[in-house]
């Protein structure tokens, strides 16, 4: 328990550069919260790998850390493992846990699943540049910046990029994409099941099938929302997937865990020219990453503390169980949007079913400066949330709870600081005015 403690909060600190607002807490285990059962529908069971700790293997832990100690994941995280080479059996062995985690958390069985060596625009690119060659149709569903980021980059492949539009806080019903489908006919349809910079969620549940049914492919954008909302690739027939470590997955920043259906690597073999991109070759990456049978060749410097690191974040979401982390983000929202409707806060999207609960937007209420709330939250707490991006820009606040900070105590700290912020800026208000 004390093992799995220090494994909990070390492995976290390098986070705190990557996520909205920081603490050095351990995560809540008091949620007594009905299991919703459309979220349970199906779920596959953890890998049993991934509930043994790394420092329980001695083969795999070098002298140099583990001298006669258990290795903490301080260590893992946040030292390069120089005795662990990219092409290396260790090394392999850890990829392939990888694997079977994000098989996990992405909810499949597809034999394409592996990492991008980048963070989640990584991901973004790779699945344009695997996707499109010039020319290709692609329909991009756009509620926020990640949408525009997404035709950006398509752009940049030469593709014919057709967009279908709905205004920050509202997503995307089956027929809104079934008539963009009928009308612009892609081989790809994009969408991004959290949108962070408005705070929507994208449901997913039968958009492959509508999708399929019309002869395109759907990638999805899941870098803000896997972990925290229910997310089944192979159920959903969702084709490409990326997400980031450093959001629920709770490992630093670095890579881009990423899923191809047989049906999206059938299509990329189907390509006329090779990929436009070699450092995203999902075809290169797949043997890298040892997914398609034959003997792993060299790619790149695989970034193997981040892989380590990764391992270890894997085996803790895998120790908590995805159910029981679902759990805790709707329960972590809720009692943030309760707190603050009793401050007299109203969140960006009404809409309670179209709420991301991992990234959560409060309008910035009328005459409020929005700067001095966040630095109020900075500089007396040491607590970050962020102004607002894209279609939000200066009209909300972005709360993340996600992962290790995504507890109930995180919760009231900022429900806390927030009215403490609100009666400074207000105080300042009535100064300015006298
Ligand atoms: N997509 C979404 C929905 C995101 O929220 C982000 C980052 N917050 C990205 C893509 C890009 O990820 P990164 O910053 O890790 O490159």
């Amino acid at each position: 328990m004390e093992q799995f403690a220090i494994r909990s909060i070390y492995c976290r600190i390098p986070l705190i550069c990557n996520i909205f607002f920081f603490f050095s807490t351990g995560v809540s285990s008091h949620l007594t919260v009905n299991v919703p059962r459309t979220i349970l529908i199906n779920m596959k069971p953890p890998p049993s790998v991934l509930r043994i700790p790394l420092w329980a293997f001695p083969e795999r832990s070098p002298q140099k850390v583990s001298a006669n100690k258990q290795p903490r994941d301080k260590d893992l995280c946040q030292t390069s493992p120089d005795w662990l080479k990219t092409i290396h059996n260790v090394t392999e062995d850890i990829m392939d846990e990888v694997k079977e985690g994000l098989r996990y958390v992405f909810q499949t069985k597809n034999r394409v699943v592996c990492c991008i060596s980048g963070t989640g625009h990584a991901g973004m690119e790779a699945t344009m540049s695997n996707l499109i060659e010039p020319g290709t149709i692609i329909l991009i569903a756009s509620n926020g910046i990640w949408g525009q980021r997404a035709a950006d980059m398509a752009k940049r492949q030469d593709a014919d990029v057709r967009m279908i539009e709905k205004p920050g806080g509202d997503n995307f019903t089956k027929s809104d994409i079934e008539a963009a489908l009928i009308e612009h006919k892609p081989a790809i349809t994009f969408m991004v099941q959290g949108e962070s910079s408005t705070g929507v969620y994208q449901p997913l549940d039968g958009m492959g099938e509508i999708c399929h049914k019309h002869g395109a492919l759907l990638a999805v954008d899941a870098v803000a929302s896997l972990g925290g909302v229910p997310f089944y690739m192979d159920d959903w027939s969702v084709d490409v997937v990326y997400t980031g470590t450093q959001k629920v997955i709770s490992a630093p920043p670095s890579m881009a865990p990423i899923a191809f259906s047989d049906k999206a690597m059938s299509f990329v073999a189907s390509r006329k020219s090779p990929t436009r991109s070699f450092y995203t070759d999902i075809t290169c990456l797949a043997n890298y990453w040892g997914c398609d049978g034959t003997p792993r060749k060299y790619h790149h410097t695989g970034p193997v503390s981040s892989v380590y690191a990764l391992r270890e974040a894997l085996a803790i979401v895998c120790d908590e169980g995805l159910e029981s982390l679902l759990i805790r983000h709707k329960a972590a929202a809720e009692r943030l949007w309760a707190g603050l409707a009793e401050l007299g806060l109203e969140m960006y999207v009404s809409d309670v079913s179209k709420r991301l609960p991992t990234v959560n937007t409060i309008r910035v209420p009328e005459g409020i400066d929005w700067m001095r709330v966040t630095k109020y939250f900075m500089s007396k707490y040491l607590v970050e949330i962020s102004g607002g991006l894209g279609p939000s820009a200066g009209q909300v606040w972005r709360v993340g709870l996600m992962g290790y900070n995504c507890t109930t105590d995180n919760v009231d700290l900022v429900l806390k600081i927030m009215k403490e912020a609100l009666a400074d800026a207000r105080s300042q208000d009535t100064a300015s005015k006298l």
